[in-house]
């Protein structure tokens, strides 16, 4: 299998000729905060990345300004700082910061080499949320109708419970793997055999502490390679 590695959201940056949008001490409150970007997601992405020799494309911008993990026709696609920009700003956001990193991920995926790709999107949530603490250490999202990305989990939470037994590994949760994103729009775009689309849902607890998330990554990042080479020999 060959795999990919995304990270669609990968910083809080806010390019320049959209600074005043986000002047505002809401704005900047939430560009800190996990609205603004996935704290960790990047370091795993990276780390993801050079372990497993793949391509890492990571979004270069926050998600505030536009989310390339929310379909274009999605109303959150925008924030409410760039929800009310005139048409022609939103279109130009879609083109410059939107479509690029979709277009790089899918580019990544039809260079591959021949056989299946493993399309690795990673993300981490904040653990409370609306009052109630998420009782989820890491989500693995995916689609239970493809059959290889169900299996692919199966070696991926059989190994994680291996290395990691305290973790609470959860299937698609606290998100469902078939909701709006770029995993489900590549699925479209990509038959079974040649595409498998999974994100790996952190909570960031585990990433609060940089000594712990160090050791946290390590097994994560084991845990996918087990998983690839048990999805190879299978
Ligand atoms: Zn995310």
């Amino acid at each position: 299998m060959n795999p990919v590695v995304s990270c669609e959201h990968a910083t809080a940056r806010v390019p320049e000729r959209y600074a005043a949008l986000f002047a505002s001490a809401d704005a900047r409150a939430a560009l800190a905060s996990h609205r603004g970007f996935d704290d960790g997601a990047r370091a795993l992405a990276r780390d993801l990345s050079r372990a497993l020799d793949a391509p890492l494309v990571a979004a270069r911008a926050t998600r505030l300004l536009v989310d390339p993990n929310r379909s274009r026709t999605n109303r959150a696609v925008f924030s409410e700082f760039t929800r009310g920009l005139p048409r022609e700003e939103r279109e130009r956001l879609l083109e410059r910061w939107w479509a690029p990193h979709r277009d790089a991920v899918a580019a990544a995926v039809n260079e591959a080499a021949r056989g299946a790709v493993l399309h690795l999107s990673v993300h981490s949530f904040t653990p409370v949320w609306d009052g109630a603490e998420r009782a989820v250490d890491l989500g693995l999202l995916y689609d239970p109708s493809r059959r290889r990305e169900r299996a692919f989990c199966d070696a991926l939470h059989a190994a994680l419970a291996a290395r990691e037994p305290g973790w609470r590994v959860r299937r698609n949760q606290p998100y469902r793997g078939t909701a709006d994103g770029l995993t489900t729009a590549l699925r479209r775009a990509f038959r079974e055999a040649r595409y498998l689309g999974v994100e790996l849902e952190v909570n960031q607890r585990l990433v609060a502490d940089a000594g712990a998330w160090r050791a946290a990554r390590r097994a994560i990042v084991g845990a996918v390679a087990d998983a690839i080479s048990a999805a190879t020999a299978g």
